[in-house]
């Protein structure tokens, strides 16, 4: 899970980790051509999940489709002969928002190999929403990407990460295949398909750091991370 490529602005605060530099992400790229990970589509993840083979596998994912996606990840990504999916905020590429890629940009990406997904239509919490609301959400930005874009939309982001079993179920119901949570893990299974869990890479992620990221270390600590959440939750409930 990236979000932002380049320098952290000043102002960035609390969304600073979420800026990981250039020359990172040029590093990273170069570890998974070396070690022979293969960056799938959403439909090649979507089949290795069914058959449960997905080793050596990365699906590269970019939240919120800000305009650095394209001046910087798109170049380094065809450099290194590896793809991503863009999750685009569809109200902001349609109505061409500064600061995030327009239509125009989003087709170019497809023509290079990459894939566009939904992050809803506005970017709402969406377990906090109207029923009406929320189809729209989910349905409108499937239905106008693909109308803009020519190509189907089969991956959905949950924005903040934010999901209950209602919205899981209309993703479901709007004929997405995948959809991507914050949740923490580098394991996943057919099980997971509308909640899968992600790495997030933070800046500084090179060498050692990085390939921790894809280590069986890092899946049993967050999943025992995950369970314990799961265990307190549980227990805090009436
Ligand atoms: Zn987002």
């Amino acid at each position: 899970m990236y979000h932002y490529l380049g320098a952290a602005p000043t102002d960035a605060g609390r969304h600073a980790p979420l800026y990981v530099p250039e020359a990172d992400f040029t590093a990273q790229l170069r570890h998974l051509s070396r070690s022979a990970i293969k960056t799938v589509s959403p439909q090649e993840y979507d089949a290795g999940l069914s058959l449960g083979a997905l080793a050596k596998t990365a699906w590269l994912t970019f939240d919120d489709g800000r305009l650095d996606n394209y001046t910087i990840a798109l170049p380094a990504l065809l450099k290194a002969k590896q793809r991503a999916t863009f999750f685009v905020i569809a109200q902001r590429a349609l109505s061409a928002e500064p600061g995030y890629m327009n239509l125009a940009m989003l087709r170019e990406a497809i023509d290079a190999g990459m894939s566009i997904g939904s992050h809803s239509l506005t970017h709402p919490r969406l377990a906090r929403l109207t029923a009406n609301e929320l189809r729209r959400e989910v349905f409108d930005s499937k239905a106008r990407l693909e109308d803009a874009l020519g190509v189907e939309v089969t991956s959905f982001c949950y924005p903040y990460g934010n999901f209950d079993a209602q919205v899981l179920e209309l993703v479901n119901e709007a004929g997405y295949r995948l959809a991507v949570s914050t949740i923490r893990d580098n394991v996943n299974s057919g099980a997971d398909r509308f909640r899968l869990k992600r790495v997030m890479v933070q800046p500084g992620r090179t060498g050692a750091s990085f390939r921790y990221l894809f280590s069986s270390l890092y899946h049993w600590v967050h999943a025992r991370k995950n369970r314990n959440r799961w265990k307190a939750k549980h227990r805090s409930a009436p």
